[in-house]
């Protein structure tokens, strides 16, 4: 009863506060752009640190608009500031722009048939993760936001970022990149927003989560160091790969007994384990790795803390040696509770109260997460999955579909959202 009376509050005092969008006309007119723009980069899909002629396109376009523009940013990255008539905050709005090595088996007439180099092979590439949507969404906001300055009390930074699915081997690059080459600085970024669309979450929908909302994504590689000998005498040797049994073991029970699973997830996964040649020989090593998930900040730093203690503890019990490295691969994608707070009425006016809704944390990862390391950031999902579908297809996978008629609200969400906050 409570809960209810407390539930219709809260849907009162944001339909008190909710106005009509800004833009109707601008709204209705940018769709069918979005859409060809959208259709465009995905039939010209470009890997990560290789989004050539997609900063090109985009230069291009903001140019056109009377925006301030930056190429070259961390690669391939494109920035575009756009002042205000009034002063104010700064915000940024950030798309990425990468595509994948997946060959599209979609049946479209915009589907593609490009190939690339990854890792000295020649790859299909695919926008098997929708970031194709991202780019010509944000291009839309730029173009709407750029007629009506006067209503913009502050700068947008337009952030067009390469290589969000990971640099090729031995490069630089993505979010972390583009902070090192100061894409949040002069002029200083308060706040940044993005979105990922979501093959699975139905057009019109947005879901997003307070908090922790995408994992921190590690990976780790365990080296366990025996003693060769042969198959039929284990006692003259020390097997490797028994130590390898218990540290996957003991790892383990670092989630399902040392975490306090009711505040977030976490998740230790040993993917791939190599060691031995044959059936008669203990073999000398044996090499695993694998990845971590974690959602909050404490979890994390205990996780870690409690691997690189456990592994070489537990081989020296059985007479071994083991070493492990754990490497960053994404942070925390930690939505900032109050400016969550503080958006949720923005959410609400565009897609409407039943249309957005909260979800689960993810256990995939974004490097999003490296901007929100340094500004209050929020990051949240946009339905792609076309009305009346019955089977969906998960990211990165050839199958994988997006819905164009899922575009015009997430341009319309970003637009609000934006000067909404800057009003403030
Ligand atoms: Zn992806
Ligand atoms: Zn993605």
């Amino acid at each position: 009863m409570h809960r209810l009376l407390f539930i219709s509050l809260l849907f009162l005092s944001y339909s008190t506060i909710a106005q009509d969008l800004r833009f109707d006309k601008d709204y209705a007119a940018i769709e069918k752009k979005v859409i060809d723009w959208r259709r465009e980069i995905h039939q010209n899909p470009e890997l990560s640190n290789r989004e050539f002629k997609t900063a090109e396109k985009i230069a291009a376009h903001l140019t056109s608009l009377g925006i301030e523009v930056q190429t070259g940013v961390a690669h391939t990255g494109v920035v575009g500031i756009l002042k205000g008539k009034k002063k104010g905050k700064v915000i940024a709005l950030r798309a990425d722009m990468d595509a994948l090595p997946v060959p599209e088996r979609n049946d479209l007439p915009y589907k593609s048939t490009v190939t690339a180099e990854f890792k000295g092979e020649t790859v299909p590439v695919m926008h098997a993760c929708g970031h194709d949507t991202h780019v010509a969404i944000l291009m839309g906001v730029a173009e709407i936001l750029s007629k009506h300055t006067d209503k913009i009390n502050g700068t947008i930074k337009f952030v067009f970022q390469p290589a969000e699915e990971g640099p090729p081997p031995g490069e630089e690059g993505g979010a972390l990149l583009m902070i090192k080459e100061g894409v949040l600085q002069n002029p200083e970024v308060d706040a940044i927003f993005g979105l990922h669309i979501n093959s699975e979450t139905p057009v019109g929908v947005i879901r997003y989560k307070s908090g922790g909302t995408m994992a921190a994504v590690q990976s780790f590689t365990i080296n366990v160091k025996g003693k060769q000998s042969h198959g039929s005498q284990p006692w003259s040797g020390i097997d490797p790969i028994l130590i390898s049994a218990k540290i996957i073991d003991g790892l383990q029970t670092i989630i399902s007994r040392e975490m306090e699973l009711t505040n977030e997830a976490a998740v230790i996964t040993v993917g791939k384990i190599t060691s031995g040649v044959r059936f008669n020989i203990i073999p000398e090593s044996a090499e695993m790795i694998g990845t971590v998930r974690s959602l909050d900040y404490d979890m994390k730093e205990q996780i870690t803390r409690r691997m690189k203690e456990m592994v070489p503890a537990i081989a020296r019990a059985y007479g071994g040696d083991a070493t492990i490295e754990i490497r960053d691969q994404t942070d925390i994608t930690f939505n900032d509770p109050d400016l969550t707070d503080q958006m949720i009425p923005s959410l609400i006016k565009v897609a409407g109260a039943e249309k957005v809704q909260q979800q689960k944390a993810v256990t995939g990862g974004e490097d999003f997460s490296y901007f929100q390391n340094e500004v209050p950031g929020f990051f949240f999902f946009l339905g792609g999955m076309a009305p009346g579908t019955t089977e969906t297809f998960p990211h990165h996978t050839p199958d994988f579909k997006i819905d164009d008629s899922g575009l015009l609200l997430g341009v319309k969400t970003l637009t609000e959202m934006s000067l909404d906050y800057l009003e403030k």
